[in-house]
């Protein structure tokens, strides 16, 4: 149905009282504006906002800046009683009305367009898995950081076994034993499928959820979309994970490594390419790939340590990603192998041929995260940029001598930002990514790292505090 057609039934059919004009902004954080429905009477549907608010976006003296929404992908949100439409938009330069360059979804459509100008793929499908805890609501925590520190306890566990709960844990998940649990060892069951209804709700399809590895731990996992929907999707899917906590009367957090000593979150990125109905990545090199599959992995190993500032952008994200905990440290790739850094799920189906990227976590941009992605593995393809061989083996417990020779990903946010810094020409192709947005990005989150390592760390004071 166009668009437009189905957007006035939506708002009659529901009696639609008020409209969310959705954006990302660079950090990823969801925003909107709430409007009257009678916006929809006005002729041109569109909204002014304060650029300037957001993080990296405008100088004071041009803020303003114009919210136009994409039609496509209006829905009714389930969570309010007022009736309420909820409207992805598209951001754009008042002056000039072009496309403002540092619209992370804008940028993530750039790269689906240059996929198909460059002739190798006209669809790039990703299914993105993100992971997250939910913990009781932080006021009445003790712990906020959950770093184990706390000023009224005599012993100052940051093992991790101490979990957020009091009393008998012994019916509760114990350490690294929760994946697959069932009530009411799992108490998040309900609450997980009242998050699945309200993704539902939101127009995402569900496949599956369960209880993951660590204690609190989560996984719903959706269907895979083309790229800038299934950006979209991770962002709806956010929202309704939170929103659901929220009524629980306990929060979420796709923070990559919120407990120490137990798993952390990732977002496991499903990649695959297709031209018209063929599936490129299916052929008969390696785990039954292509071989445009396995330049692609090599692109993505080539340049994952500059990847890494987008897939893994805060400083917590670095805490993840070490040995032991299904996080990948080596940038290697394998069938099945959960320590690698890409892994081809196992299955024969050809459509199904696809690489899982497996450093990525949930506090990625999903825009800029799956368009940097995209960028690196068609920079494989197109200078046939060899993945080396396959490696099936655990990689955490690699011999030193062998592992010295397998590049890995980043040990932190500044190394990312400045490998970001250094590498950059796979993303600039196309004009997908620009210098402008790559240098005000790189500014933008080392102030995050300065932020970091000039404040206090509570697990600072359990070691220090007495010498
Ligand atoms: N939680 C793990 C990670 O940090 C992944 C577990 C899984 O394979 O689903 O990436
Ligand atoms: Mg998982
Ligand atoms: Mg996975």
């Amino acid at each position: 149905m166009d668009p437009l057609k189905r957007l006035l039934k939506l708002i009659k059919d529901n009696d639609v009282q008020e409209i969310y004009f959705r954006v990302t902004d660079m950090d990823g954080n969801v925003k909107h504006m709430t409007h009257d429905v009678k916006v929809i009477d006005s002729d041109a549907m569109t909204e002014g906002f304060d650029g300037s608010s957001f993080p990296g976006w405008k100088e004071i003296n041009e803020s303003d800046m114009v919210l136009i929404p994409d039609l496509t992908t209006a829905q009714m949100d389930p969570f309010l009683s007022v009736p309420t439409l909820t409207i992805i938009c598209n951001v754009f330069e008042p002056v000039t009305g072009e496309r403002y360059n540092r619209d992370p979804r804008g940028i993530a459509e750039r790269a689906e367009t240059y996929s198909r100008s460059t002739g190798i793929a006209d669809t790039v499908y990703v299914g993105a898995e993100p992971e997250f805890f939910v913990f009781d609501d932080v006021k009445y925590q003790t712990d906020p950081y959950n770093t184990g520190f706390k000023l009224d306890s005599v012993e100052l566990p940051i093992n991790g076994d101490k979990s957020y709960e009091e009393g008998n844990l012994g019916h509760r998940i114990q350490t690294k034993a929760g994946y697959m649990s069932t009530p009411p060892q799992d108490s998040g069951q309900e609450m997980r499928s009242d998050m699945s209804a309200h993704i539902r709700a939101m127009g995402v399809t569900v496949e599956k959820h369960h209880h993951e590895v660590a204690p609190a731990q989560h996984e719903i996992s959706t269907k895979f979309n083309t790229l800038v929907r299934s950006a979209d999707e991770v962002q709806i899917f956010k929202y309704c994970v939170r929103n659901v906590a929220d009524r629980y009367g306990k929060t979420a957090t796709f923070m990559p490594k919120p407990v120490i000593g137990v798993n952390g979150s990732g977002m496991h990125v499903h990649m695959s390419l297709w031209n018209g109905d063929k599936p490129t990545f299916a052929g008969d090199e390696y785990a039954g790939l292509s071989e445009s599959c396995l330049y692609y992995i090599g692109g993505i190993i080539k340049h994952a340590k500059a990847i890494n500032a987008f897939t893994n952008p805060s400083t917590n994200s670095y805490k993840r990603l070490v040995p032991g905990y299904e996080a990948p440290v080596l940038l290697a790739y394998s069938a099945r192998n959960r320590s690698a850094a890409c892994r081809i799920p196992f299955g024969s189906n050809p459509k199904a041929k696809r690489v899982e990227v497996r450093f990525p976590d949930p506090a990625a941009n999903p825009y800029l995260a799956f368009a940097a992605i995209q960028m690196a593995g068609l920079d494989g393809i197109l200078n046939k940029i060899d993945p080396g061989p396959a490696i099936d083996k655990d990689l955490y417990e690699l011999p030193q001598c062998e592992k010295a020779k397998i590049p890995t990903v980043c040990g932190s946010l500044s190394e990312a930002l400045e490998s970001l810094s250094n590498d950059r020409a796979f993303l600039t192709a196309g004009g997908v990514f620009d210098d402008d947005f790559i240098d005000n990005y790189i500014k933008m989150k080392m102030d995050e790292v300065t932020l970091l390592e000039t404040t206090p760390n509570p697990v600072e004071f359990q070691m220090y505090y007495s010498v």
